[in-house]
């Protein structure tokens, strides 16, 4: 059995593990508006998405989102609503006869070690 200090080092070393990779998050800058993350506008969640396409730490977003079940928001790149994740979304009303290019969200990929997580 691992004496005390050692599991309070380990634990330790967790949260400072989960603050290294949230301090490199890419929405943390301050040039990004974060209400994109929690827009219902088609055109914010394409700019969520974008940002965190580019973000070094989508992996560990994204999983942690699927293992909470994150109730509404852009997490890691994806689109959740009611813990799970969606593929895409429609404007509010009759959708258009011909869709707009505005109408469809960026794809940003799953990264192939969450694949069987995000389909659970
Ligand atoms: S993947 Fe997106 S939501 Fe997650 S930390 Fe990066 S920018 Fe933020």
């Amino acid at each position: 059995m691992a004496a005390p200090h050692a599991v309070q080092e380990n634990i330790q070393d967790q949260l400072l593990v989960q603050t290294d990779w949230e301090a490199a998050a890419a929405c943390r800058s301050v040039t990004v508006d974060t209400d994109v993350f929690f827009s219902e506008d088609l055109g914010d969640i394409a700019q969520a998405k974008a940002i965190c396409a580019g973000c070094p730490v989508l992996s560990p977003c994204l999983e942690g989102a699927l293992r909470r079940r994150e109730p509404w928001g852009v997490w890691g790149g994806q689109l959740f609503l009611n813990g799970k994740m969606l593929a895409t979304k429609r404007r509010r009303g009759r959708p258009p006869k011909n869709p707009r290019p505005s109408d469809s969200l960026p794809v940003v990929p799953i990264p192939e070690h969450l694949i069987e997580l995000a389909s659970a």
